[in-house]
């Protein structure tokens, strides 16, 4: 028996998610005195793989195709769940990335196991007793889901489970799996990337502007403290719709979701359906000129103040500090 963990990577490196994962299930695998096997899916240097082993993951399984080396959602779900039969896997962990999503219903029909994602803790195990604690309604509650059936699929927040070293020696051992000719009815031919920019689901930090910019003509000192910051840019709902920001900025709840490590929102109010979609940053500083803001309530640090004043000032504070 086995606890197994999906590893994602972006261009042979694994993401910080990955292991975020790798630790989460680290902890779960010993509290239930198991292995820990990760699987990974696409061209990654031996390296980079090895490298899971500092995290506590004690084999590798490397799939390595040409048909497989960009993301194929049943394809994958398919060849995790057949790894997971071989290493007789109890418990199935994912990240709850945009991937992730796609993944975790998929593998636990396969297995006809039982789900939960946005899963934000540690599983409560306590004989047959399996307790998880998960994000409900948009991020704006919690459930506690138990889970009864013998196999279990968790699929992880980002920014829930802190990495944590936990250093043995990892074996890698490749793995074909063989997912059917129907996997492959949707296949991606071709990875065009639309800007050089970071990207916002990916990004560690995220400058984000509101109507309290007032146009598209002042974005300039969004994206010059983007640029200090190496941030990603973002806008609320309104600022997409009128025109000034690209749709694929807007994050909220009919938006992206975003789980930085910091997200800097400027002339936002801070309406539920745009915390929706940021409320699980782990750092939240807002820049509003009104005291009454309902981001307020939610930050962590708060400028009550100007945007125009305050934003240029930070930036270029962020730049000196970078210079000296
Ligand atoms: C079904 C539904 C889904 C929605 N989904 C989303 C979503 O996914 N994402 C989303 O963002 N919204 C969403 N909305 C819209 C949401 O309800 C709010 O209307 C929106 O988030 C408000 O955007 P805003 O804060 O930029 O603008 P406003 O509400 O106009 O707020 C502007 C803020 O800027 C401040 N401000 C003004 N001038 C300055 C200045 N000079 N310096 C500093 N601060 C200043 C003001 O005090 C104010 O707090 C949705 C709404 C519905 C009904």
């Amino acid at each position: 028996m086995s606890v197994l963990v999906f590893v994602e990577n972006i261009s042979g490196n694994f993401k910080k998610s990955a292991y975020e994962v790798v630790s989460y299930a680290k902890t779960i695998a010993k509290s239930v005195n198991k292995e820990l096997v990760a699987i990974s899916i696409g061209d990654v240097s031996e390296e980079n793989l090895l490298n899971l082993g500092k995290y506590g993951a004690n084999k590798i399984l490397t799939v390595n195709a040409d048909n497989l080396k960009s993301f194929v959602n049943q394809a994958y779900a398919s060849i995790i769940a057949q790894a997971a039969k071989q290493e007789d896997a109890k418990i199935i962990v994912l990240s709850n990335s945009f991937s992730g999503k796609g993944l975790a219903p998929r593998i636990a029909a396969k297995l006809e196991a039982g789900l939960a994602d946005g899963v934000v803790e540690l599983p409560k195990i306590d004989g047959e007793s399996f307790e998880v604690k998960k994000t409900a309604f948009s991020g704006k509650a919690f459930a506690i889901t138990a889970l009864r059936s013998d196999i279990k699929v968790l699929a992880l927040n980002a920014n829930s489970f802190e990495i944590r070293e936990d250093a043995v020696e990892a074996a890698i051992v490749n793995f074909e799996g063989s997912p059917s000719q129907e996997d492959f009815g949707a296949v991606v031919k071709d990875i065009v990337r639309a800007t050089d920019k970071i990207s916002l689901p990916e990004a560690e930090i995220v400058v984000s502007g509101g109507r309290g910019l007032k146009g598209p003509e002042n974005w300039g000192i969004i994206e010059d403290l983007a640029k200090a910051l190496g941030a990603a840019t973002a806008c609320s709902k309104p600022v997409s719709d009128a025109g000034w920001r690209p749709h694929a900025e807007h994050v909220g709840q009919t938006g992206i979701a975003v789980s930085p490590n910091l997200y800097i929102a400027i002339g936002i109010s801070g309406a539920i359906q745009h915390l929706a979609g940021v409320s699980s940053s782990k750092v939240i500083v807002v820049i509003n000129k009104d005291p009454e803001a309902p981001f307020f309530k939610v930050a962590d640090y708060g400028i009550i103040g100007d945007a125009f004043d305050i934003v240029p000032k930070l930036t270029a504070a962020i730049n000196a500090h970078k210079d000296s």
